[in-house]
């Protein structure tokens, strides 16, 4: 939808120097980083060249890297994953240049999810594997099963309960993914399998790593060892509803940790509370969101919960592009206190979880939440907002 992938770059090396007097190195490699001496060694990949840079503090924010699955074919050529900018501008690169007619998806990430829309939207047939029964896993299997119905919907062939086992190749490049119950040709696959922390160069060092390999910090984003500090997906957060470390790989949550990471590093103080795991996304016109906890992991924690579930409708019924809009929250049985929420629905359905997930910050009781101020006018909402009609159907149960 971006015809200029410059737009899609926030600041340029330049920009950081002129504005901020902050010297951005790219194509810098940072190797090792040597916590005895102070100091990292960093290869220039355009000249190979190597130096020891020193340093006082240090910063890890090496990001994540997408799961590359050890089948056979994985090397071939036409198997792309979307990790970064470079990597986008790859698969459009093909897709512009090649033609490819078919497409296949491995997983039913919001990865996934939004690269089948961007690969329908550019009329190649998709297919979309994905290992367990419902995409979005982190929705409860009810209402996965909406935004399977909204792929479906929009032509993208979907196979649930099917495990990627090898891609089948001719002359080096792709030829169709092997599942463990089918072959589908290929001209192109994407990979949205999921990330984990980039945390190699840290570990290496003896930096301590905590839940699922990512750094572990504390709410100042302070690691274990004194002057080394860490944000972003290579790091640990706190989530709140879980009161656990975790691990989440989302913009939003890096920027709010390099944010108090700096402000910190810089001779301040600002601390990072943690997250409830709020997420956005869509698939053409059928947009998706979570926030909190969801009903496997209320089970894990061992909670006794309600659940109230709605359909309803993003504007006023009789007002233009109304559209339908389902909701589900879930609330401690006891206390009352909401414990997360899931929303799927047309235009204007997605946003409302910021709500739920204010609600969740603050600690509301559904009883709280069933009077909540929320605004009103028939190009917005019915006069009772979806929210509070779910919310409404859950204190019953309770
Ligand atoms: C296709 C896609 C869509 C996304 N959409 C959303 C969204 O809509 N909303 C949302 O909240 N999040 C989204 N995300 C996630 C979001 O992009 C990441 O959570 C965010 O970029 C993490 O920021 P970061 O600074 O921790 O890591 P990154 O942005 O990954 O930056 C890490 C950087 O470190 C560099 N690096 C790694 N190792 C070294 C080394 N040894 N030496 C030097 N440099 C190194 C990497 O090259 C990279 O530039 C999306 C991600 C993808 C891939």
């Amino acid at each position: 939808m971006v015809d200029d992938a410059e737009k899609l770059i926030a600041r340029t090396p330049e920009t950081f120097k002129e504005k901020q007097n902050i010297d951005a190195r790219i194509l810098h490699e940072v190797r090792e980083i040597d916590l005895k001496q102070r100091r990292l060694r960093v290869k220039k990949t355009d000249t190979g060249q190597t130096t020891w840079e020193p340093f006082e503090q240090l910063l890890v924010s090496t990001g994540s890297i997408s799961i590359r699955p050890d089948v056979p074919g994985i090397d071939a050529k036409g198997i792309y994953g979307v990790n970064t900018l470079q990597s986008g501008l790859n698969v459009r690169r093909v897709v512009d240049e090649q033609q490819p007619q078919k497409a296949v998806i491995i997983g039913g990430g919001y990865i996934g999810l939004e690269m089948a829309e961007a690969l329908i939207m550019r009329k190649l047939e998709v297919s979309l594997v994905e290992r367990s029964e419902q995409v979005m896993n982190t929705l409860d299997s009810d209402m996965g099963e909406l935004v399977s119905e909204a792929l479906m919907k929009v032509g993208v062939k979907l196979y649930r309960n099917e495990s990627l086992t090898a891609f089948e190749t001719d002359n080096g490049s792709v030829q169709a993914v092997v599942t463990d119950q089918r072959t589908l040709p290929t001209d192109l696959v994407i990979l949205g399998m999921g990330v984990q922390p980039n945390t190699g160069l840290a570990q290496d060092a003896g930096i301590p790593l905590g839940v699922k390999g990512a750094i572990k910090v504390n709410d100042l984003m302070q690691t274990e060892i004194e002057g080394i500090w860490a944000a972003g997906d290579c790091a640990e957060c706190y989530h709140l509803m879980r009161r656990q470390p975790f691990h989440i790989a989302l913009g939003t949550v890096a920027n709010k940790m390099g944010r108090v990471a700096g402000i910190n590093i810089g001779g301040g103080y600002a601390t990072f509370p943690g997250i409830v795991g709020t997420a956005v996304s869509k698939i053409c016109d059928v947009e998706v969101a979570r926030t909190g906890l969801q009903e496997k992991e209320v089970q894990d924690l061992g909670l006794q919960y309600v659940t109230g579930k709605i359909e309803s409708s993003t504007r006023a019924g009789y007002y233009p592009d109304s559209g339908r809009i389902h909701v589900k929250l879930l609330a401690e049985k006891g206390t009352g206190r909401l414990l997360g929420g899931q929303i799927v629905g047309k235009e204007g359905a997605a946003k409302r979880i910021d709500v739920l997930a204010t609600a969740l910050h603050a600690e509301l009781t559904l009883d709280a939440m069933i009077n909540l101020d929320l605004s009103y006018a028939p190009p917005y909402s019915p006069v009772w907002d979806p929210i509070i009609i779910a919310a409404r159907v859950a204190v019953k149960k309770l």
